[in-house]
């Protein structure tokens, strides 16, 4: 059994790989819930339903967010009334936010996502990182931003200082994320090509998250969002270097390696536009590929390559 742990458009993309290549029982996407917010009393999952969508087949691979086809009259409508725009809510989507508001009412998130999941013909356990709120915040040169507001309304150009997630101190991991962590028939625990600290680190910070990787014996493999010292999209890069980190494998490990004692990561797999920047490194066991993901062709060829260079790697 295979753990993927996912945020919303990397993540999706390797996400429906390793889905194409490995039975519902063998694999658990866990999904950050740090990017959630409540705009105009709806409550909006941005990272479950990229991941949820792409699953179905149903991503808008245009946009590279939301759902294909969508149309946007409400939004059209909305903004000749004045309202708020700057968060785009498609017509398909807005079904998606207004159910689920409506459902939390008597059921939690896990289980909701579970629904629509079956309902959209996703086989495969899309699982939220907690049913508890956990809230990113980024401290930027502008003052503190909630999530969206600097990822969306401010498009990521106030500079980063850090980012924190409200909550987390009292969030519990999903059960079914402890318990696939805890699971002898684990066999890896793969880190997605997402946005580390925006996605990874706010489901690697539950509480009990660390001390649960720290006692099992299946690897721990990421694979890096970076190519040619460049992120494929969004602001992993721009965020790296205000924080004054190089961009690369070297400065990516060094964004979890504080996480476990010896180190988080046994595997990690760069780009081979990436492979004259690894001469240093001794650990993590470094394996090159073709990283970019254009297609569910290649996010199956990556996820094969990925399941194969784990199954080499030991727990260190
Ligand atoms: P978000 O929640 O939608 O921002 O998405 P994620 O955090 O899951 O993923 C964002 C990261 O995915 C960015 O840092 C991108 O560089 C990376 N990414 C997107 N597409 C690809 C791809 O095809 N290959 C690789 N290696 N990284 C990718
Ligand atoms: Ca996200």
């Amino acid at each position: 059994m295979i753990i993927a742990l996912a945020g919303g458009v990397g993540g999706a993309k390797l996400a429906q790989g390793l889905a194409a290549v490995l039975s519902p029982k063998d694999l658990k996407i866990i999904v950050n819930t740090g990017d959630d917010f409540t705009h105009m009393g709806l409550f909006i999952s941005p990272d479950i339903d990229t991941v949820t969508y792409t699953l179905a087949g149903l991503n808008n691979k245009e946009l590279g967010w939301g759902l294909t086809g969508e149309t946007w009259y409400f939004m059209d409508a909305l903004e000749r009334l004045g309202g708020d725009t700057w968060f785009r809510l498609g017509d398909q989507d807005l079904a998606t936010h207004i159910e689920r508001t409506k459902r939390l009412k008597d059921q939690n998130l896990s289980q909701i996502t579970a629904d629509f999941c079956q309902r959209l013909g996703v086989k495969h356990p899309v699982i939220p990182m907690t049913d508890d709120s956990v809230q990113t915040v980024v401290e930027t040169d502008i003052g503190t931003l909630p999530f969206q507001e600097y990822f969306v309304q401010h498009q990521c150009q106030p500079k980063f200082k850090s980012v924190r997630y409200e909550g987390i101190e009292k969030a519990r991991p999903h059960p079914e994320f402890l318990a696939a962590l805890a699971d002898p028939e684990l066999e890896a625990v793969i880190l997605c090509p997402s946005n580390p600290l925006l996605s990874l680190r706010p489901i690697l910070g539950i509480p009990g998250v660390t001390n649960a990787l720290a006692k099992c014996t299946a690897p721990i493999v990421a694979v890096s969002p970076f190519i040619g010292g460049k992120a494929v999209k969004g602001p992993a890069a721009k965020i790296m270097t205000e924080l004054n980190l190089p961009i690369t494998p070297a400065g990516l490990i060094s964004l979890y390696d504080d996480l476990l004692e010896d180190g988080l990561l046994d595997g990690l797999v760069i780009d081979t536009a990436d492979v004259d920047q690894t001469d240093k490194l001794e650990r993590p066991v470094i394996h090159a590929a073709n990283t970019l993901m254009n297609s569910l062709e290649d996010s199956k060829r990556l996820a094969e390559q990925v399941l194969e260079f784990a199954a080499k790697v030991k727990r260190s």
